[in-house]
Formats: structure tokens, C-alpha cells, sequence
């Protein structure tokens, strides 16, 4: 496996990159943006594809690279399904598996630092975000963070995994770069408390000053820009209301760009064919089985993902590769279902 840890001394950030072979898809989590160019670098002289990039929680302390790294290699977004955040283009629930080629990580939801606060755990070890930090736990005192809740993620959830699973938050301000679940549970002084309400008590009462970056990287982090916004714009979209009479056109076809899992759980078109947005770039050139399918038949190819993130994406992948009529469903299923289009569960 590949492993990186990358610091951000400016806003004591911790952003891993994590591949299962030299060569392969990557993933990123918590990507700071002054860093981008620093991943950038990395992902090439590792020779790794960068397939997803994911935030813990919508962050207080720093610019999220989210955006930028999607704009630079085309990479899925992923956060929780909490998160007011509109670049995300795969949401996930707690319990939720986030993979990639040879990689499988569990999404933990454990709000309290934040309301859209996830862990991701991964064979030996567990992201924990700003939940459990090493000798320290993240503050509760804004963005609906709640003691209560984060006394729950803590001691139900995380202090649950084996004692030697490996603790890799997302910030340390004391220079420490990993801890285990043991290690924090008999030395980390937030951690010894005898109750909920002790714990209550203990994080009502830090009285910190808010985060020097809070006014700006909040909202910047929440409004990243959206990709099919410019695809709107070239008349390359479909609204779902538009769209429910494409279903079963004999000139177009729907194309599900999305994961199995997210299959699975949200349901999909009647009638669409599924082509995973990873496998994209294959299926597009000539030869590919999308390029093959609209020169053969001439019909129209129309994307749709989640949130319509991935799709937009595609088609501009797909009008890169020559297929110049494609074009998706602005806002994904999760506009065609507010939409009351139908629904293959
Ligand atoms: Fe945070």
C-alpha cells in the first residue's frame, strides 16, 4: 500500500493519500488548497491516478483543495450526506463503503466536532477527522457541534475499535503524527471522564477563540463551484422535468455514471445503462463500447450521476472525444426524484 501524510503547517492540517499499488487510483483525504500543487506532484511521481477526494467535515481552519483537485483531474468528491456543501458529488451514509482499485474504506458517521463529521476505517487504522485528535478531541462549540453527540462517536464508536487500531486525525498543532485507539483511551486527558455529562461539562467550558480562517473558510468551503453550471450554460443539460419524457425515446440512451453501492441504495432510470464514471474515458474514445453505440445508432448519449457533479464531467469528456450531442441530467437523480420521475429500486 501506498501511504502519504502530508503536513500543513499553516493550519496544522494532516491530508493522506492512500493507494493500494505504484501505478493505480489514489485517494485523498482532507486536501488543503495552498497544498494542491504539492499532491499534484506527488500523484505524478507515484504514477497514481487520482479517483476521489474526500473531506471529513466541512472545515473552519483551512480552504478545502476539494474543488481544485476536481478541476485538476477530474476526481469524484465525496462527504457525508450532512455536509451543505455544493461541490460533493458522491454522498455517503454512515456504514457506506468508499473504494477504490484495491482500497476499501468504512464511513463511520460520528457527528459532535461537527454535524457532518465522518471517520474512515481502513484495515489497521482510522481516519478520524477532527473527532479524536492525539490527546485531544475536536471543539464543539460551532457549526452544530454538540458534546453530546461527539461523547457518543467517541466513546460508542471509535473507543470500540480493536486497542491497536492506528489513530490518524486530521490536524495535530504539537507536531505528534499518529496514535492508537489504546494509546488515546488510557492517556488522552479528554478521555477520562466517568460520563457523558463530565464530558459535557469539560467541553462547555474550553472557552476558545473561534478559528482565525472561520469567516472565510467556511463559507468558501461550502460554495466550491459547480461543474454543471458551465455545462448548463453550452445547452449541453437536461432538466428532470424535461428528462421524465426521455425515458424510453429510441433516440437517446441514459447512462448511470454511478457506483453499484449508490445503485443499490438510491435505485436508478428505468431503462439506463450503467458505465461507472472510472471506467469513463475508456467508453468514450473510439472503440469504447459508448462510442461504439452512439456511431452505431446515432442516438444521444445523456449522463446522469447523484447530483449531476460526475455527469457533468462526462460530458465534457464525451464532447472532448467527439460524441458533440451528449448531455446529462442537471442535479442527478437526486433532481429527477424531486422532479417525481420514476424509480427502479
Ligand atoms: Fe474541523
Amino acid at each position: 500500500m501506498i501511504f502519504r501524510q502530508v503536513f500543513d503547517a499553516v493550519s496544522g492540517t494532516y491530508t493522506y493519500l492512500l493507494a493500494s499499488r505504484r501505478g493505480g487510483e489514489a485517494l485523498i483525504i482532507d486536501p488543503v488548497l495552498e497544498k494542491v500543487d504539492h499532491y499534484i506532484r506527488m500523484i505524478r511521481e507515484l504514477d497514481l491516478k487520482l479517483v476521489k477526494a474526500v473531506d471529513t467535515h466541512l472545515h473552519a481552519d483551512h480552504i478545502t483543495a476539494l474543488g481544485a483537485l476536481r478541476d485538476r483531474t477530474r476526481c469524484v468528491t465525496v462527504m457525508g450526506e450532512q455536509s451543505n456543501v455544493d461541490v460533493v458529488s458522491m454522498r455517503l451514509s454512515d456504514g457506506d463503503t468508499l473504494r477504490i482499485e484495491g482500497l476499501a474504506l468504512q464511513a463511520l458517521y460520528t457527528p459532535g466536532h461537527t454535524d457532518d463529521s465522518y471517520c474512515f476505517r481502513m484495515e489497521d487504522r482510522v481516519f478520524t477527522g477532527d473527532t479524536l485528535l492525539i490527546r485531544g478531541t475536536g471543539r464543539t462549540d460551532f457549526q452544530n457541534g454538540c458534546p453530546r453527540a461527539q461523547y457518543e462517536s467517541i466513546f460508542n464508536r471509535l473507543l470500540t475499535l480493536p486497542e491497536e487500531t492506528l489513530v490518524y486525525p486530521a490536524h495535530d498543532y504539537k507536531g505528534d503524527t499518529v496514535s492508537t485507539i489504546g494509546e488515546e483511551k488510557r492517556c488522552n486527558p479528554r478521555l477520562q471522564v466517568r460520563s457523558m455529562d463530565e464530558y459535557v461539562d469539560l467541553m462547555n467550558n474550553l472557552k476558545l477563540s473561534n478559528p482565525k480562517m472561520m469567516d472565510i473558510a467556511v463559507p468558501a468551503n461550502q460554495v466550491q463551484g459547480m461543474n454543471q453550471r458551465d455545462i448548463l450554460e453550452l445547452g449541453w443539460a437536461v432538466m428532470a422535468e424535461q428528462a421524465k419524457g426521455l425515458v424510453g425515446a429510441p433516440d437517446i440512451v441514459l447512462v448511470d455514471l454511478r457506483e453499484k453501492t449508490e445503485q443499490l441504495r438510491h435505485g436508478q432510470i428505468p431503462g439506463a445503462l450503467h458505465a461507472p464514471y472510472e471506467d469513463l474515458d475508456e467508453a468514450i474514445q473510439p472503440g469504447g463500447v459508448l462510442h461504439a453505440l452512439t456511431a452505431a445508432t446515432g442516438r444521444r448519449l445523456v449522463f446522469y450521476c447523484a447530483f449531476g457533479e460526475r455527469s457533468a464531467m462526462a460530458v465534457k469528456a464525451a464532447h472532448a472525444a467527439g460524441l458533440d450531442t451528449a448531455c446529462h441530467l442537471h442535479g442527478g437523480l437526486d433532481a429527477w426524484k424531486k422532479a417525481g420521475g420514476p424509480i427502479l429500486q
